[in-house]
């Protein structure tokens, strides 16, 4: 046969049979030899013993990647429902540890409520969707079969923040590994400790299951200079921030693929069509739920004025508390850092006030609050007050049960001012009313990743509400409500009809 010559008349499908047996038996020894001992591809070979250390949790960022990254390749060799059998192993052995995780994570970061640590946990253990989430497409035709499948990135970097540290963890793990991935955590260091312990539960429940060690790490001593050093890792593939602004904006410097999960402000509109005691009962739920250190928690409200005082009325028949002026500036003296804007006081006798949240309150009891300010009340679950619209406590992202709630002249005011509260994180926001057209123009003007009618802000993550669960919500960079699909690449493999038949 010579060059040119039609190749089709030459070759039968027992021709094309053999290639592949040929192929195929030239595959297996090569998923054989991927053994942990014989990886070689880190650029400063060490010769650590992985064998001593299958907990997960390291000294260094180094040996927290290497070791991640063989835990990955080692991943690769096994099947989807290999996977699916550690993904179940982790929500098996994070339930029947739930109360002892709650317990550590609550006295460690000494943020929030107990019982709702558990509810939490348990929400990243249950609703957090495992490999299902990964699915194949197919295109058929004339010319043959293209797939286009769910390939893992590799070794992730993930940082977390003290809110919600133990559930981050959990749900983080369960999806990036069911997609495939191994991944270093750089937690908050307030939660080293309890996220020390979530991380060999997980990488526990992974060995059961016959998985591979270290598939999820951290570095012992988390502080910003380690995040610097796993952004900056050649062996992470992809960045993944859970946290506030400064977090989110330094990792979208790595030059890596990011996914930034960062800070909200979810405002609350109520307008005149709302059911009062509805409206009042899911707000103080969703507001006062972990003592409101959640991203996505009601952090304001902008009612309309013909309407306010029944909210009101409705909110204190339910465990809120109203501030007077005098309570108030109380409080806000307790919880709130003023700081001299000395720019404008170089220009202005009354210098114009700035303040910060005072971080020794964020997530503490109302109760605590009050009592703070010498009022003995317990069983108060939220504190409401009211306020302008340029208020620090509407302003602000301060993670308190304190309520500020805002009177609007109608609807349209309140959608203004409520967009402009929650400034343009894209995070969450939420509308009590019966009126379709309100809800519609409100969701358009804000656009948050998530929305929310009728409910706790709380059911746009799955809690008594219909959906997946999530602790990383990205609306920075556009992902939204992460899942093991996000954690993933497109690759497409392709498959021409009759092999390579020409005609
Ligand atoms: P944080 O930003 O202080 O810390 C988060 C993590 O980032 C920590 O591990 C911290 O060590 C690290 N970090 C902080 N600043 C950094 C910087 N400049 N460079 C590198 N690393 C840095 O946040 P927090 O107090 O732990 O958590 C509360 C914040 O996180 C709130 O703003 C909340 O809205 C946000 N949050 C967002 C989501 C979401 O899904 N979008 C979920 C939970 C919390």
């Amino acid at each position: 046969m010579k060059a040119g010559d039609i190749v089709q008349d030459f070759i039968t499908e027992r021709d094309v049979e053999k290639i592949i047996e040929q192929v195929l038996s030239k595959l297996e020894p090569v998923i054989e030899q991927v053994k942990p001992k014989e990886i070689n591809m880190l650029p400063n070979k060490t010769n650590i013993d992985f064998s001593q250390n299958a907990n997960g949790i390291f000294e260094s960022i180094d040996l927290a990647v290497e070791s991640a990254l063989e835990a990955h390749i080692i991943l690769t060799s096994y099947r989807l429902e290999d996977r699916e059998k550690m993904i179940q192993s982790i929500r098996k052995e994070v339930l029947g540890d739930i109360e002892n995780l709650a317990r550590l994570v609550y006295e460690e970061t000494k943020l929030g409520k107990y019982e709702d640590k558990i509810a939490k946990i348990n929400l990243a253990a249950s609703k957090t969707p495992g490999t299902e989430d990964i699915k194949t497409s197919a295109i058929s035709g004339d010319y043959g079969l293209t797939i286009e499948e769910m390939a893992p990135f590799g070794v992730i970097g993930a940082v977390t923040p003290v809110t919600n540290p133990v559930e981050t963890l959990i749900n983080n793990a369960i999806s990036m590994i069911s997609g495939g991935n191994s991944v270093v955590f750089n937690v908050h260091p307030s939660s080293k400790k309890s996220s020390a312990y979530t991380v060999e539960l997980i990488n526990k429940a992974v060995l059961k299951a016959g998985g591979p060690q270290n598939l999820v790490t951290m570095v012992k001593e988390p502080t910003i200079e380690t995040v610097n050093q796993l952004s900056s890792h050649p062996r992470i593939s992809m960045m993944v921030g859970t946290g506030g602004p400064g977090l989110v904006k330094s990792l979208l410097k790595s030059g890596k693929k990011t996914i930034g999960a960062g800070a909200g402000n979810p405002p609350v509109v109520v307008d005149e069509t709302a059911d009062m005691n509805l409206a009042a009962k899911r707000i103080i739920e969703g507001a006062s739920f972990d003592n409101n250190i959640l991203c996505i928690a009601e952090k304001e409200v902008f009612v309309v004025n013909q309407v306010a005082d029944d909210l009101i009325y409705n909110m204190l028949s339910n465990g809120a508390y109203m501030l007077n002026q005098e309570e108030l500036e109380k409080v806000m003296k307790v919880t709130l850092v003023e700081d001299e804007d000395l720019g404008a006081k170089s220009c202005t006798l009354s210098p114009k006030k700035k303040y910060h949240v005072h971080k020794n309150w964020v997530g503490k009891d109302a109760s605590k609050i009050l009592s703070e300010i010498g009022i003995a009340k317990q069983d108060v679950k939220l504190l409401i007050c009211e306020v302008d619209s340029d208020h620090p406590y509407v302003t602000l992202e301060q993670m308190m049960p304190i309520l500020p709630l805002v009177r609007c002249s109608d609807v349209d005011e309140a959608i203004k001012l409520a967009v402009k509260a929650e400034g343009a994180n894209k995070h969450t926001a939420s509308i009590f009313s019966r009126n379709v057209d309100n809800m519609t123009k409100f969701a358009r003007a804000i656009n948050t990743t998530i929305f929310v009618k009728n409910a706790p802000t709380l059911a746009g993550v799955g809690y008594k509400g219909e959906g997946n669960a999530t602790f990383t919500i990205a609306g920075p960079t556009g992902e939204g409500i992460t899942s093991a699909k996000t954690f993933t690449r497109v690759r497409r493999c392709v498959l021409a009809e009759g092999g390579f038949r020409i005609v």
